[in-house]
């Protein structure tokens, strides 16, 4: 683990100015400062924005084998730079060591996916004519990047989230700039630099670093943004695109149930259910919130889990392998978590493990929870807690469990844990989510193949799959006419013969065979009438 500071987004030679203030970065395992980053106001954004700019039609023209060539160099810099990263994530996180190897393994696996998948993605699409006006016309549409992409990101993982998003738009050609959560300013700078080494042109991949405020300057400049972080805040960034006309894309909270049917092998269930809990302290955007237990399982599942939660081992994280659960990155998250334990205690829960940060530590961490005897009254079954609770809520049957699980305003991600994988998938079409796993959670992080993203308030827009990295692009689409005949049927001048005839083969085409009989004397007879009534 880091003990010596690091200073982040020291701005390269020829690099934007921020400003004299700097943020400081805090370990929240052990409450110490560990380095410091600068605070980008909108000038200086707006410098970078006008550097990104001036470099992103150089990244363009390396077209897709240069630019996948830089992002193949970085997943090797990226394997080979992996213990530099660890400690700086850890460090920045305060977070175990397993759970920055997970951190790690999505931007290596991202890296490959974009370079190997990027051109397939955005290859020109042909379209057939779906209309006599444009038969023998060639049809294709192109994706061109936006230019300048902002990708706003959070705390919880600020590798994965801040650089994962950009390496689509990255390989989409466009230029990006990224705001990190001032909480977790500082690995994003080893990246940046790895970039750099790899042979990103300057200018291409840069850090906007600070609070809000910087966050905002950055959607103020940008030609597309890409927002990963609570609802309240996407709210405010959709809010301030919609009024530039920009697209933004908007990955938000969530309150993500898991149901337990009675055939569940519960053994995997109980091990589902603390680790989709309690990874990264729970807490991960695909967390597993709260759980639905099917009524003749339900005793044996919850002794399971009480078991397994009793059995973590929580504290600083000192060595792979040292401590299960690390610490809660602020105070006021640990407060939220607080609150609503006392919350559902207040409201009649019993709190079976846990219930409480853990005192006497220098650093913020909260104990892994187990919460039975709740309902959907209570904050912790309705409300995102980003941290380790799990409560458990006994249902009547598999019916109940879902209707229950969409009794929420979020639709981030589910689980249903069942050894009838039909069934399991049939439940999945009922379940009001974005990506739901059988028998699995968080793997969907993984599957880049597959589309990922939230309805409801848990957001709009996916990642991964082709809709991951079109949505970078523009879409532009070309029709190629070919330079004869001199005039088509409907160009001028208007003619008594031949119009009649195009409303006869427009209604003729979308109408029956008899509306076609009839449509040619009725068109013949009603132009005759109006020429009589226009006394021609
Ligand atoms: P926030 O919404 O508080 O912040 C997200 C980012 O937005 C931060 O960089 C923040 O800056 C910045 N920001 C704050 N205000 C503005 C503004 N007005 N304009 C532009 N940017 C702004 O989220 P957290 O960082 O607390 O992250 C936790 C949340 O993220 C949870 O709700 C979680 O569910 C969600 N999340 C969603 C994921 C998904 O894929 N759906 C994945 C991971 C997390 P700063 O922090 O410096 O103030």
């Amino acid at each position: 683990m880091t003990t010596s500071t690091t200073d982040s987004s020291t701005p390269a030679p020829g690099a934007a100015a921020s400003t004299d203030e700097r943020i400081a970065v805090v370990n929240p395992a052990t409450g110490l400062q560990i380095g410091s980053a600068p605070v980008f106001d909108a000038a200086a954004v707006a410098e970078l924005a006008a550097r990104g700019r001036a470099a992103q039609p150089g990244w363009e023209a390396m077209g897709f084998d240069g630019r996948a060539l830089v992002l193949r160099r970085m997943q090797q810099w990226m394997s080979d730079h992996a213990d530099e990263l660890l400690e700086i994530l850890q460090a920045e996180t305060g977070r175990v060591f397993e759970d920055s190897v997970l951190e790690l393994a999505y931007p290596l696996t991202a890296l490959g996916h974009w370079a190997r998948n990027a051109e397939k993605y955005l290859r020109p699409q042909k379209a057939a004519a779906s209309s006599p006006f444009v038969l023998s016309r060639r049809l294709r549409s192109y994706y061109r990047p936006y230019g300048l992409v902002g990708i706003i990101a959070p705390w919880n993982f600020p590798i994965t989230i801040g650089f994962g998003d950009s390496i689509p738009a990255l390989a989409a050609g466009n230029a990006v700039i990224l705001k990190p959560s001032e909480i977790t300013p500082l690995s994003i700078e080893v990246i940046r630099r790895g970039l750099e080494e790899c042979g990103m042109p300057e200018g291409v991949f840069q850090i906007a670093t600070g609070a809000g405020a910087t966050g905002a300057a950055v959607v103020d400049v940008v030609d597309m943004v890409m927002f990963t972080g609570s609802t309240a805040t996407g709210r405010k960034v959709g809010a301030q695109a919609a009024q530039r006309l920009i697209p933004a894309s908007l990955e938000l909270g969530g309150k993500d149930p898991m149901i337990v049917l009675a055939d569940a092998n519960l053994e995997r269930a109980a091990n589902l259910a603390v680790f989709g809990a309690t990874v990264n302290s729970g807490q991960v955007c695909l967390s597993t919130e709260r759980f639905y237990v099917e009524e003749a399982v339900y005793d044996e599942f919850v002794s399971r889990v009480v078991a397994k939660v009793s059995a973590l081992r929580q504290g600083v994280p000192v060595a792979p392998g040292s401590v299960d659960v690390g610490a809660i990155i602020t105070a006021d998250q640990l407060e939220v978590i607080d609150a609503q334990v006392r919350d559902a205690v207040a409201k009649g829960a019993r709190v079976l493990v846990g219930g409480q940060p853990v005192r006497g530590v220098t650093g913020r961490f909260y104990e892994p929870t187990v919460l039975v005897d709740v309902d959907h009254t209570m904050a912790c079954m309705t409300d995102e807690t980003f941290g380790p609770l799990l409560p458990i809520m006994k249902v009547a049957d598999a019916d109940e469990a879902v209707r229950l699980a969409n009794d929420t305003r979020y639709g981030l991600a589910a689980t249903i844990v069942t050894r009838d994988r039909a069934r399991g998938a049939e439940l999945a079409g009922r379940i009001d989510a974005g990506t739901v796993s059988v028998n699995d959670m968080l793997t969907h992080c993984f599957a880049l193949g597959l589309p990922m993203g939230g309805v409801k308030t848990s957001g709009i827009g996916t990642r991964h799959g082709a809709a991951g990295i079109r949505k970078f692009c523009a879409t532009k689409a070309v029709l190629v006419a070919p330079s004869f005949p001199n005039a088509d049927i409907h160009f001028y001048p208007a003619n008594e013969k031949v119009s009649p005839l195009l409303l006869a083969a427009v209604t003729g085409l979308y109408g029956t065979a008899s509306r076609v009989a009839r449509a040619t004397p009725r068109a013949l007879a009603t132009a005759r009438r109006l020429r009589r009534e226009l006394g021609r």
